[in-house]
């Protein structure tokens, strides 16, 4: 049986969490979240947060549209991301890599630039990593981080009642990707959204103390409110209408035949914040000044995750990248 019959990448994690099912006093969370979250010390000292993420040439990116500097960059911004969605800051970085051996010596040191201009940002430290030849460029962050007990916000932590929210808008990183595969020029802001994805640490913060569940959109909003859903053991409603589309990628949609909601839904790579909130805690997030766009709600309907049309048909929601899926 291959990846691909089991139901691909998150069935195949299912599987190897069942094998290393582990109940240790320390472990406020093992796999299913964005990082693992490790009690160091005794509670209201801040948990450990740990993460790591793998980027392959082909796969995650490619060296014809992405300089070093970028591919660093957007290494180590998912990585940030992933802490952020815990509620966290970002401290410690390891870095390891798979080279070719025809691989030149400035490409990895632009890469490394490019890998130190994000942790400037987030005040991270590269503390070492590992380096090999291989067969693809291939690169592995991994990031230790840290958040206070009362700030953690887990995927399981979703409510009924609640009300889904987003930082900003979707879709924009698939919409330069579809550009650049089907030969034309992306604008500026697409290619940047593509290209050079910044995390949203900047407003993390400024949510964590007031959310209830928060996931980074890696693969695309449909499947990260299926995570919600699924960890939390609650439905949602997502308003079709409420998603935020930038104009241009409302405009890269008409302009090569496809619907820019199947870019937000499944297209990934966003790095926007999604995360439920209590109706009570609503306001006071609004007036912090937080960019972000209420597109649905949270249901006692446990597993049912539906997107609701203009005409307010519901419909199940669908879309997320899921490799060998
Ligand atoms: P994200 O998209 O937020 O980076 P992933 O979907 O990659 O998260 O991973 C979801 C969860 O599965 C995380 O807790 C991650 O640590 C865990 N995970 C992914 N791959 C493996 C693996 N090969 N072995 C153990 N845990 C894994
Ligand atoms: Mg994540």
């Amino acid at each position: 049986m291959k990846i691909k019959d089991i139901g691909g990448e998150f069935a195949l994690i299912d599987r190897l969490a069942d094998l290393v099912a582990l109940n240790h006093a320390q472990v406020v969370q093992g796999i299913g979240d964005d990082a693992a979250v490790i009690r160091t010390a005794p509670e209201p000292a801040p948990y450990l947060l740990v993460t790591t993420d793998l980027l392959v040439e082909g796969r995650h990116f490619k060296s014809t549209w992405a300089s070093a500097h970028q591919i660093g960059f957007k290494a180590s911004e998912c990585n940030v991301s992933d802490i952020a969605a815990m509620g966290g800051t970002a401290q410690w970085m390891f870095v390891s890599l798979a080279l070719p051996e025809d691989t030149e010596v400035t490409w990895v040191e632009k890469l490394y630039q490019g890998i130190m201009a994000s942790c400037r940002q987030h005040g991270t430290a590269l503390l070492g990593g590992d380096t090999t030849q291989g067969p693809t460029t291939t690169i592995n962050i991994a990031l230790l981080g840290s958040v206070l007990p009362v700030h953690l916000c887990l995927r399981s932590q979703a409510r009924p009642g609640d009300r889904l929210m987003v930082t900003g808008c979707l879709g924009g990183s698939a919409a330069g990707l579809a550009l650049l595969i089907s030969g034309r020029k992306p604008s500026d802001y697409l290619l940047k959204k593509h290209l050079e994805p910044r995390c949203r640490m900047d407003v993390a913060g400024l949510i964590a103390p007031l959310a209830n569940a928060m996931i980074d959109i890696s693969d695309g909003l449909g499947a990260e409110v299926h995570h919600i859903c699924t960890q939390s053991k609650v439905g949602a409603e997502i308003d079709a209408k409420k998603v935020p589309l930038q104009d241009e990628v409302i405009q890269a949609g008409r302009m090569i035949g496809v619907d820019p909601m199947q870019w937000a839904l499944g297209g990934g790579e966003d790095f926007e914040l999604l995360f439920s909130i209590s109706p009570q805690n609503l306001p006071t997030l609004l007036q912090s000044g937080v960019d972000c766009y209420e597109i649905g709600r949270v249901t006692n309907q446990a597993g049912r995750a539906l997107l609701i049309d203009a005409d307010g048909h519901a419909t199940p929601l669908t879309g997320g990248y899921n490799h060998f899926g």
